[in-house]
């Protein structure tokens, strides 16, 4: 950072200022975390300035001996911590782990289904702003009157629309997802089941959520939401399914190019941090947290869809509080909560400006933030929302107070 200080001060202080944000804000985005040291100096590592296109001992470049190593140690880290036999670990992101088996498994213009997005989906399963709603023919399923998935309905639609591939797998769903039901349903249609566990990779790493690898083709996912690593994505599978459906082919030279190197060498390290029984401890507070912030609202008049959550997340619907998702965003930030506006099923408001927010533990439990700390950020959020004016500056004190007590870095 000294360097960047040196030659650089305009950024120097973009970063400087983030930093400050990170520290004196309390973080509810559920996709978000705080990464360790060591994957943070992975990343800022030489390894940045080495191409290797190609895989460990296949490159098509020299000089691949000691990034070889690091692609191998992320590869049987990954393996050995979802207990399955092949894992891709280059995708640069989410997006383009699922873009890839898209690209392996299916042709433009066969049927996908996939959770709607206002539902609770990802827009890479089948938005019709996203590559995958636009090159293939897209039939959403989505969550009942309670919030639940309905896998009957589920069923339903399969038989009716015969899907090649079903995408589980969901970026605002709080409930647990049963992947055993959706591969009969798969297996029932002929189709590919492809799990998208992004949002709970680290509850399914330390055991807290059933495991999709059983069960799917091919899962998916990214590094950096509850498993804690850098930003990016990986593939996981059987080695023969990998095989027969060219699986490494799809990443590259299929849609990527060069791997981040860098990114790959900090996947590395969070896999062995994941493997520590200690991840183990932290997934379960994550959850502890979700379910004491979930009762927290609740008891104070607030609707959460689905009446509570079983993972690190949870979806409040505003309505009956008569705010927007878009305003409440708005409000929590002026006392340095933030978190981002959501859909919430059938929602009258537009994706703009919603009807809820969804919050998430991910980032506040590793910086130590215990259930008690979350009844404590309940009644910040439930003030706030009362009357912003008001009680801004209580609950500004709220926030700075459990800033203070649980240091960042
Ligand atoms: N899949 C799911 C379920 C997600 O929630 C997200 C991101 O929020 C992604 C994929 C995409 O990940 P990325 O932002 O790394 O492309």
């Amino acid at each position: 950072f000294d360097d960047i200080q040196v030659f650089d001060p305009e950024l120097a202080e973009a970063i400087s200022k983030e930093i400050g944000r990170q520290n004196d804000h309390i973080e509810l985005i559920a996709s978000e975390n705080f990464v360790s040291k060591a994957v943070m100096a992975a990343m800022g590592s030489p390894l940045t300035n080495k191409y290797a296109e190609g895989y460990p001992a296949k490159r098509y470049y020299g000089g691949c001996e000691y990034v070889d190593i690091a692609e191998n140690l992320a590869i049987e880290r990954a393996k050995e911590l979802f207990g399955c036999t092949y894992a891709n670990v280059q995708p640069h992101s989410g997006a383009q782990a699922n873009m890839a088996v898209f690209f392996a498994l299916i042709k433009p213009g066969d049927t996908v289904m996939g959770m709607n997005l206002a539902h609770g989906g990802h827009l890479t399963h089948g938005s019709p702003v996203n590559m995958s709603g636009s090159y293939y023919n897209i039939i959403p399923y989505g969550v009942n009157e309670e919030g639940f998935i309905d896998y009957e309905e589920v069923r339903r639609i399969a038989l009716e629309c015969k899907p090649k591939l079903i995408v589980a797998g969901a970026s605002a769903y709080a409930r647990k997802i049963d992947f055993k039901k959706f591969r009969e349903i798969a297996d029932e249609v002929g189709a590919f089941l492809m799990v998208d566990m992004a949002h709970i990779a680290g509850l399914v790493a330390a055991g807290h959520h059933e495991s999709p690898i059983p069960y799917a083709h091919v899962t998916t996912t990214t590094t950096h939401k509850t498993l804690r690593g850098p930003r990016g994505g990986m593939i996981l599978s059987s080695a023969e399914f990998a095989e027969e459906y060219k699986l490494n082919k799809a990443i590259f030279p299929g849609i990527q190019g060069g791997p981040l190197m860098h990114v790959i060498a900090a996947k590395a390290v969070c896999f062995k941090e994941a493997l520590d029984p200690s991840f183990k401890e932290y997934a379960g507070k994550v959850i502890e947290n979700a379910q004491a912030l979930s009762n927290g609202l609740i008891n104070r008049g607030f609707n959460i869809v689905s009446g509570g959550t079983d993972n690190h997340l949870m979806l409040v619907d505003l309505q009956n509080k008569g705010v927007t998702g878009k305003e409440t965003e708005k409000l929590l930030d002026a006392a340095n909560i933030t978190c981002n506006k959501n859909t919430v099923p059938n929602d009258p408001a537009s994706p703009f400006v919603t009807s809820g927010i969804r919050l998430g533990t991910p980032a506040v439990t590793t910086r130590g933030m215990n259930t008690e700390d979350m009844d404590t950020i309940a009644e910040a959020i439930a003030i706030l929302i009362e009357d912003v004016d008001v009680n801004k500056a209580k609950a500004m004190e709220i926030v700075r107070n459990l800033t203070k007590k649980y240091p960042l870095y």
